[in-house]
Formats: C-alpha cells, structure tokens, sequence
C-alpha cells in the first residue's frame, strides 16, 4: 500500500460555535469534492466525543467529556470509504488544569471554535476496505 500526491490547493477555514468537527470537517470535503487530504485543527469545544479502540475485542469504546476543553491539536485524514469521502482523525484535549485527554474523534463534539487547515491530495484517492485481523476499515 503506497500512494503518491500532488499537493493540491490549501484551505483554511473555521468551524462556528454548535458545529460537530467530523460533520463539519467531512462536510467540508463532500461540498467541495475533496476525495484525498490531510488535516489539522485547533481551537476549543464545549464537549468532545471521542473513541479509543480496542485491539482485544477488535470495537471502539465511546468517551464523552461535556465539558469546555482547548482542542490542542487535531490530525486527521480524507479518504473514500464505500464511495464517499470518510475522515479518520484524532485530536488531544485539554483541561483547565492544563490535563490532555484524547482520542480517535467520534461524532458528537461540540465546537466553541475551530481552526482548520485542509491540505488537498491530488491523484487516485486512497481506498479503505475493511481489513479483517484489525476489524477496521483501512488503505487498502
Ligand atoms: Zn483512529
């Protein structure tokens, strides 16, 4: 599994307060045609969902904090799954302690507000098929 990018254009642009992230993020991407890219983002929620998957039982684990977070750092990826665009991205929250909690970013996540760099991958799109000794859906 390899694939080779052109870069593409760059897009900066910020989600407003109530948006989810990985509706707003994979929003972003299908309105504009995006089908490969990388992704970053910071800024703040009012809650954050988000998974952590276990290798044992091959499932992800849902983690709810519904509580005012910075969003420290966002990565992620776009990559077509079952035809459509599908984001895989992770961030690491932090408390007003200065704690960090993280993890794989599930739907759900409240936005305060959000900075994103959407980085276009120009050339054939990764493909995810579901891979089975992982039970995910990964660059086939
Ligand atoms: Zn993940």
């Amino acid at each position: 599994m390899h694939y080779t990018f052109t870069p593409g254009p760059t897009h900066l642009f910020r989600l407003a307060a109530g948006a989810d992230i990985a509706g707003g993020l994979l929003d972003f991407a299908t309105a504009n045609g995006i089908e490969a890219a990388w992704v970053s983002y910071l800024g703040a929620v009012r809650r954050a969902a988000f998974r952590y998957y276990d290798q044992e039982a091959l499932e992800y684990r849902d983690l709810v904090m519904d509580q005012h977070l910075e969003v420290l750092i966002g990565t992620g990826n776009i990559s077509m799954l079952d035809g459509a665009p599908f984001l895989h991205s992770h961030a690491v929250f932090g408390d007003d302690r200065g704690a960090a909690f993280g993890g794989h970013i599930a739907p759900g996540c409240e936005v305060f507000s959000l900075e994103v760099r959407m980085e276009v991958l120009e050339g054939d799109p990764p493909v995810r098929r579901f891979d089975a000794a992982t039970g995910l859906g990964l660059w086939s």
